[in-house]
């Protein structure tokens, strides 16, 4: 057996791809199986930004680049989130990356030492929490509750920071709940950072996954977080890109050219071609995403009312990104073994509670990015196999 290194024991991990290997397995032997564990869109990506992937690849963006990324990448990026934050962006700010997810890794790494505290939310995705822990942060979840329809509360956030309190992570719209903040919330939040001590790494990955306007409130949209927020963006939700790998961080100045390091140290730079590829999926034609979040509306607007007419689940109307919260507290019953039930007896796969954090205890996330067919039938089976847990 290796001797690994200590450190190892503080990083966690993803459940959905754990549940997602599972499915495999058993689809392998020729059982059906409804897809809800996995947060990706169901779409392929729109057709003219694999297109200018194809073009990017002839034009020559097969070398190395700068390791914040291709200029025009940074340039097309900085605009987009000044268009639709409506603020000034400098292009200099933005560092490319593979998905968004290494900017969690990069922040805690680049401000954390051991012994700093770091709040996110609890509920939440479950990087965060391994990424804190492996930094030798102080991990400081901030229990999101449904009573108040699992939205921030920042009068208890005001409480919990200390002069310890180094990041406060934020992400709006959430993931697994879908609760949306509003912009004096965001604004509070802002203010309680100072861009010395104190940083906001704000996930705004489903920005405009939401059901009640073009766009989510963003806490970018005050010109003051350029210095104190680390801004999350991507294209994996909103253009189906999962696999592409393409991502991309709005940092206050001064840690440019740290998070830079921290890149060039672990891949230098996420792929040439991606990222001109995602100068087209803002550029071109929006009708795939526009025809995408509809889509997602009209799923949790048949998802909702069915779950909340059954008797032993309900959930609290999600506002934005594509993930149903699944109250299942009546069943008495540990989430885990209530999910492993589902995906063995219903062929119904989803998401343990706990997989976001120890609040999650009583939950379940049904991911609604599955077509209508498979919606139906997973709630069908739920209506036919939740019974039989009682
Ligand atoms: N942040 C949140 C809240 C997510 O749900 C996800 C993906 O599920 C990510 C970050 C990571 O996104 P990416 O695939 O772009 O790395």
């Amino acid at each position: 057996m290796a001797h690994l290194a200590e450190r190892l024991n503080n990083l966690g991990s993803e459940g959905a791809f754990e549940v997602l290997a599972k499915t495999k397995v058993l689809e392998a032997q020729g059982k059906k199986i409804a897809h809800f564990e996995i947060g990706e869109p169901d779409f392929d990506t729109p057709e003219n930004i694999k297109k200018a992937a194809y073009e990017a690849l002839e034009k020559g963006y097969t070398h190395y680049v700068p390791s914040l990324g291709v200029p025009e990448a940074r340039e097309a990026y900085a605009k987009y989130v000044s268009k639709t934050r409506n603020v000034e962006v400098d292009p200099g700010q933005i560092i490319v990356t593979a998905g968004a997810k290494p900017l969690i890794f990069y922040t805690m790494m680049a401000l954390v030492n051991p012994g700093d505290e770091v709040i996110y939310p609890d509920p939440g995705y479950p990087i965060y929490s391994s990424a804190v822990r492996f930094a030798g942060g102080v991990p400081k979840p901030i229990v999101l509750r449904e009573e108040n329809n699992f939205r921030l509360d920042v009068d208890e956030l005001k409480r919990m920071v200390t002069p310890k309190t180094k990041v406060i992570i934020v992400n709006s719209p959430h993931n697994p709940t879908g609760s949306v903040l509003n912009k004096e919330e965001l604004k509070a939040i802002l203010d309680l950072a100072d861009g010395e001590h104190l940083f906001i790494l704000c996930d705004e990955l489903y920005h405009r996954i939401y059901y009640n306007g073009e766009m989510a409130p963003s806490m970018y949209e005050f010109p003051e977080a350029k210095e104190k927020v680390i801004l999350m963006e991507g294209f994996s939700k909103i253009y189906a890109m999962t696999g592409w790998r393409l991502g991309y961080g709005v940092l206050p100045p001064d840690l440019v050219p740290w998070f830079s390091k921290l890149q060039t140290n672990v891949y230098s730079h996420a792929p040439a071609f991606v990222q001109v590829a995602g100068i087209e999926a803002y550029n071109g034609p929006q009708d795939a995403p526009k025809a995408m979040v509809e889509e997602f509306k009209r799923r949790r607007d048949y998802i909702v009312p069915r779950v909340n007419s059954m008797d032993l689940v309900h959930c609290v109307e999600p506002q934005g990104a594509f993930y149903a919260w699944l109250n299942i507290k009546k069943l008495n019953r540990p989430s885990n073994e209530v999910a492993e039930y589902l995906l063995n007896e219903a062929g119904v796969a989803v998401l343990t509670g706990t997989s976001f954090g120890e609040s999650g205890e009583g939950y379940l996330r049904m991911s609604y990015a599955a077509s209508m067919e498979d919606i139906k039938y997973g709630l069908d089976q739920l209506e036919k196999y939740l019974p039989k847990l009682v």
